[in-house]
């Protein structure tokens, strides 16, 4: 047959939708995908280890705290409601044991870490006493004097006055409250901990000893939530006037108790609300925050002045940077090789007393695939530079990706304007369906959501 009848390419006209929210993954947070990290590359981490850095490469530090008073319904992290201070501190000592080992390892070069973040789980779970040993003991490893940012998740009913005064004076610069929502039916429903007297006690107080950066995180899309409460989650947001908000979108992974409960019921949609009233939600918020002087930074984030609020993590990270992670579950990358420790308590504790690294599988992206992963990452913050990847990878992102970019403006999400490929609004607000038009095909979701 003549290629003069070869029908073109169909590129459809608008990106696969499924309206209802059901079991999966939504948020897209590394790239290739974890399912490709596996057990027989571990030994590429060891390598990596052994290895000067390159040079420019920031350094920062994550330790994930897997304790929470509670397991929230729709949670989907690796966290245990039930050790006792014993297992605790011995906890502790296996996360102090972990950093010892890698900071004696080559791929350190002599660099300062440049940022740390505290992750859980409820990091503010741990008690004054716990910390100052944990935090004590990781400055003892590696030299603190270069921390410009110190992120500290933490539950609000967790927060004495004498534990937030505690932490500050540890050096948290960027204390992040798990907010959620205002409404105490909506909070317990979905199992949260706290109470809304217990947020606005911890943020009064932890503004009245000045914490340099405060950000409350919320979820669009909790179980029972309306319009009319979500509005006023936001009036209440806007009034605390915190320095940046983060906003999640509710997903229901595999892990989730909301998903058991689905299962066990024969449900394939969960019992929160759709895609497109979520959006709508995220979308009033960014509205609304920034009638007030709120800048959006991110998908996710709305900042009160963008020249001073900064989030070293992610743009670091984004761009690239090393990150020393320790802790069971946590993921990290050195060298050029991503890396994720057992998920389980008990392997990860006796692991690292027996003096190995707790590592349970690797992947060393190729050169393409670390080109992809930080176009996508970067693009989370609604635009991207084309001399920025030029320079780093050697390629002109609109070469490339010149196939995708053409999909998704078709779509009306996506536009170019010299140095700078920039998504709209609406593309933001779905921005983690849209990134799969980069992957490459072996590495494609077909679940949409
Ligand atoms: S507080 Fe956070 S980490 Fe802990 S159970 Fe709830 S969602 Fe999970």
């Amino acid at each position: 047959m003549s290629t003069a009848f070869t029908n073109p390419p169909i590129i459809p006209a608008a990106p696969p939708i499924q309206k209802e929210t059901t079991v999966g993954n939504y948020f897209v947070s590394n790239y290739p995908p974890f399912s490709f990290w596996k057990p027989e590359f571990v030994g590429e981490v060891d390598a990596a280890r052994q290895r000067a850095p390159k040079p420019g490469t920031p350094l920062g530090i994550y330790l994930h705290i897997p304790f929470c008073r509670k397991r929230c319904h729709f949670c989907y992290f690796k966290v245990y409601t039930d050790k006792d201070s014993a297992a605790i501190k011995g906890y502790i000592d296996a996360a102090l044991k972990e950093l010892a080992i890698y900071a004696r390892q080559p791929f350190i070069g002599g660099r300062k870490p440049n940022f740390v973040y505290f992750g859980g789980g409820t990091p503010s779970y741990l008690s004054v006493d716990q910390l100052r040993h944990l935090i004590e003991g990781m400055k003892s490893l590696l030299p603190w004097n270069e921390i410009e940012e110190f992120t500290f998740e933490c539950e609000p009913g967790t927060l004495t006055d004498h534990k937030l005064r505690a932490i500050r004076d540890l050096g948290v610069t960027r204390l992040s409250l798990g907010v959620e929502n205002f409404d105490d039916h909506i909070l317990e429903i979905n199992g949260r901990a706290h109470h809304s007297k217990e947020i606005a006690r911890a943020y009064a107080f932890a503004r009245e000893i000045g914490f340099s950066q405060i950000n409350i995180d919320l979820i669009a899309g909790m179980v029972e939530e309306t319009d009319a409460n979500w509005h006023e989650c936001i009036r209440k947001t806007i009034e605390m006037s915190p320095d940046s908000i983060t906003i999640y979108e509710m997903e229901i992974p595999y892990n989730t108790t909301i998903y058991q409960r689905m299962k066990a019921e024969g449900k394939l949609v969960a019992p929160v609300a759709d895609w497109e009233t979520k959006r709508a939600w995220v979308h009033y918020a960014f509205a609304e925050l920034e009638k007030v002087g709120y800048t959006i930074a991110s998908a996710y984030t709305a900042v009160k002045d963008k020249a001073k609020t900064k989030f070293l993590y992610r743009d670091k990270l984004w761009a690239g940077a090393d990150l020393l992670s320790i802790g069971v579950a946590s993921f990290g990358h050195i060298g050029g090789v991503h890396y994720q420790n057992h998920a389980d308590f008990d392997p990860y504790v006796t692991q690292v007393n027996a003096g190995e690294l707790p590592i349970f599988r690797a992947l060393t992206p190729t050169d393409d695939e670390r080109f992809i992963r930080e176009f996508i990452l970067q693009i989370k913050l609604g635009s991207v530079s084309r001399i920025y990847f030029e320079k780093k990878f050697g390629a002109d992102p609109l070469l490339r990706f010149a196939e995708p970019i053409k999909r998704i403006q078709d779509w009306g999400f996506l536009s170019i304007d010299g140095d700078r490929i920039s998504l709209n609004r609406d593309g933001l607000l779905q921005v983690d369906k849209l990134l799969h038009e980069f992957f490459n095909p072996e590495h494609r979701n077909i679940r949409y959501t």
